[in-house]
Formats: structure tokens, C-alpha cells, sequence
């Protein structure tokens, strides 16, 4: 896993996801070698980087540009671009232009999440998987419902970190927003 400190930040843009949130959404996502990842508000790149690194090739979209140039920045610094496009636009939109994909990750959706998920579900290759990120409790819920729509019932995580810093007294706590971790399955 990359360091969070190893990112290249913009102020003005979001990400990257936790070190510890992005070991729990490669475990969840299954990704394989030879998978086709869609991720959906890339950000800073956090999760576009580690899926470079464990996917044949990434889709990362964002409709915000300094987010795109984010992405890209960390993905020179990193030397893992050679399987990545980078694609600004949104993410509805975007979908239309990629064939079929094995991971649809949205990390971001600008409340268009049950008809991303509509359409990118449709096309899922046979046994692809959809996580989703939510830091609101209204995303988590359409995401829920949007998924039994489609008759699936998805695996709900909240993940609380927190990480020790050491202070002059000892090893202190500081907490983390708690985010949920939503991933599901495509049936045959
Ligand atoms: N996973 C990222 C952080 C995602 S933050 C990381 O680890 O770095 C969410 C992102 O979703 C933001 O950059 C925002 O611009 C983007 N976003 C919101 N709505 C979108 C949409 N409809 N299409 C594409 N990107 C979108």
C-alpha cells in the first residue's frame, strides 16, 4: 500500500482514501490480474493507484479538472500510469464510452449514484463487482436500496480508524471519519 503521506495533495480536491480504508476496499473488491477497473471519481488517486497496480487496466474519471491533474501527478510520481486512462467528464456520462469492465468503483457520484449504478451494473462482465464509498448516511442508504432493486443484496461495512501519534504523555488516538464500504456481486 502507498503511504497517504507519498500523495501529492491539492487543497481543493478530496482523497486520497485512507491507507487502511484502501487495504479494505482491495481485499473486498477481489480484483484480479486481469480485470478492467472502472473507478468513478478518482480524486487524488488514492484507490486509482492501488488498483494500477493489481488490474490489467483502470478507467479513473472525475468530472472536477484539478482532480484529473491530481490523479495524473500521483500517477507519474508513482510510475503507474503505463495501464491507466485518465478521463474527465462525469462519470454517467463517461460510462457510455467504455465496453464492458469486471470493477466499478464509485467514490464519488454527485448524487447520480442509483443511475450509476443502474447503468454501470449492466455492464459488468459475468462475476464483476461494484464497491461503492459512502461518508453520508444518505449515500449508503441509496446505494443499499439501488442495489435491491437489482435483487442484490450487498456486503455493509463501516470502517472507524483510528491512528496513534506519539505525544510528550504516550501513543494518543486520533479518530478518523468513519466511512462505509459497500460491495456487491453480479450474479451469472
Ligand atoms: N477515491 C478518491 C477520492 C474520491 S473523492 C481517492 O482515493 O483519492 C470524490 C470525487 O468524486 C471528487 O473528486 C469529485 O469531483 C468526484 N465526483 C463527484 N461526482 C462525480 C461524477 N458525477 N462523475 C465523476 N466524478 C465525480
Amino acid at each position: 500500500m502507498i503511504k497517504d503521506q507519498e500523495f501529492i495533495k491539492n487543497p481543493n480536491v478530496p482523497g486520497p482514501t485512507k491507507e487502511e480504508v484502501r487495504c479494505i476496499v482491495i481485499c473486498k473488491s477481489d480484483v484480479k490480474l486481469e480485470d478492467v477497473v472502472v473507478d468513478i471519481g478518482c480524486g487524488t488517486g488514492g484507490l486509482t493507484l492501488e488498483f494500477a497496480k493489481r488490474a490489467k487496466t483502470v478507467y479513473s474519471i472525475d468530472i472536477d479538472p484539478d482532480a484529473i491533474e491530481t490523479t495524473q501527478q500521483n500517477l507519474k510520481k508513482h510510475g503507474l500510469n503505463r495501464n491507466v486512462e485518465v478521463i474527465e467528464g462525469d462519470g454517467f456520462e463517461v460510462l457510455d464510452k467504455i465496453e464492458k469492465f469486471d470493477l466499478l468503483v464509485i467514490g464519488g457520484s454527485g448524487g447520480k449514484l442509483p443511475l450509476l449504478i443502474e447503468k454501470g451494473y449492466k455492464k459488468l462482465n459475468k462475476n464483476g463487482r461494484i464497491i461503492i464509498m459512502a461518508i453520508l448516511l444518505e449515500t449508503c442508504a441509496e446505494a443499499i436500496s439501488s442495489l435491491k432493486k437489482l435483487s442484490i443484496k450487498p456486503d455493509v461495512v463501516n470502517v472507524s480508524i483510528s491512528k496513534g501519534e506519539t505525544t510528550k504523555r504516550g501513543t494518543m488516538m486520533f479518530a478518523r471519519n468513519p466511512i462505509t464500504i459497500i460491495s456487491a456481486k453480479k450474479g451469472i
